[in-house]
């Protein structure tokens, strides 16, 4: 069996450590005589998997004590509703908060329109004037915000914030969906962040948020049980049976992601291996990387040739080298390669000899 190099945004490849050991426990997890996946999440054979998970979570990403980890359902989709419920929501006949929203693509323009249910929001800047090709200088907090919400990596365009916005006492938050654990972040920087697991942490199924502690607790009256913080907080993320072979699978990312050196080695890694993509890019008269060179993702790197059947046949001829899921978003087009952490080094160097191979042959 050949496994594949997978460029897909997400979900997308995990380590094959993890998936090995995966394999070798799935039938009997820590000696317990069973797997993860028919484990009570009530048992004591759980509860170190969802400890270890929090506890490298923590140790990994520098979690400040202040702040709760939750695993919670529903992708960072929900977290487009959780958060302005928690942060902003209030009780019916008295006036909504405010909110302040970038807009810097797809997925910040559905946050800010699922927060516009809940709170009054402002989209305060926005990149679409240029196809969201660059992030925008950032605005300042609106009087009485609530929130401030940025996207900090922007999976279909394949941008990122070069820098954090200052909000003051503003608390910040991020969508890091695909960009959690790629490089260092101060956490202490942000009220919330939240991401779904299916790009850089696991299986798709589990979100992670990880949230100041003070921001807990003000959900209004009428807020779903299941969504609200404070009671996913105190339950320890188990209200209700969690995605526990999610957790699990996090918790092996995490294992695997602090074998490698942990966070700053791997951002040394993600920062080579970008480096190389772009750097044949920006010397390619073939293709062109159509972001703004200070708000490139180190993530996700969209590139196009300009001739729609040309860029049909590259994502072919591609996967037919095991080359998969190289074709950009379908609002987008062109092509994307997603390059998260579990994406080796020789992957993004395969991918660059077919680029080159395929514009020497179509030139
Ligand atoms: N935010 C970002 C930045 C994303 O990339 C995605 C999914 N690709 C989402 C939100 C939506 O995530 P989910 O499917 O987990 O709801």
């Amino acid at each position: 069996m050949k496994r594949v190099f997978n460029f897909s945004a997400g979900p997308s490849m995990l380590p094959l450590a993890v998936l090995e050991r995966a394999a070798s426990e799935m039938t009997d997890a820590n000696g317990s005589g069973q797997s993860v996946m028919e484990m009570s999440h009530r048992s004591k054979d759980f509860k170190p998997i969802i400890e270890n998970a929090e506890a490298l979570t923590r140790e990994l990403m520098g979690v400040p004590d202040d702040y709760a980890v939750l695993f919670l359902q529903g992708g960072a989709s929900l977290q487009f509703s959780m958060v302005p419920i928690n942060l902003a929501g209030t009780e019916p006949g008295s006036s909504p908060r405010k909110a302040t929203y970038v807009d810097t693509g797809i997925w910040a323009k559905k946050a800010a329109e699922e927060a516009a249910k809940y709170a009054q929001v402002t989209v305060a800047a926005s990149s679409k004037d240029k196809s969201y090709t660059y992030i925008p200088a950032a605005p300042a907090p609106g009087p009485g915000d609530a929130y401030y919400h940025i996207t900090l990596n922007n999976t279909i365009v394949g941008t990122k914030w070069p820098s954090l916005p200052d909000t003051g006492a503003v608390p910040l938050v991020a969508d890091i969906s695909s960009c959690i654990l790629s490089e260092p972040l101060d956490v202490s920087r942000f009220g919330l962040l939240y991401a779904g697991a299916q790009k850089n942490l696991g299986p798709a199924g589990v979100t992670v948020v990880i949230v100041r502690k003070d921001l807990i607790g003000k959900a209004p009256g009428w807020t779903p049980a299941m969504l609200d913080y404070e009671i996913q907080a105190k339950d320890g993320s188990m209200y209700n049976t969690p995605p526990c072979y999610g957790i699990y699978i996090i918790g092996l990312v995490l294992e695997w992601l602090k074998a490698q050196g942990g966070v700053t080695a791997m951002a040394q890694r993600n920062r080579e291996k970008a480096a190389l993509l772009y750097d044949y890019l920006d010397a390619s008269d073939f293709y062109t990387a159509p972001v703004e060179k200070n708000s490139r993702s180190l993530m996700n790197v969209p590139f196009v040739q300009g001739n729609p059947d040309l860029e049909k046949q590259f994502v072919a001829e591609a996967a037919a080298e095991g080359l998969v899921n190289l074709a950009g978003h379908r609002l987008v087009g062109g092509m994307r390669a997603s390059i998260y952490n579990a994406m080796p080094r020789e992957g993004v160097e395969a991918l660059i000899a077919f680029m080159d191979k395929f514009a020497k042959a179509h030139r």
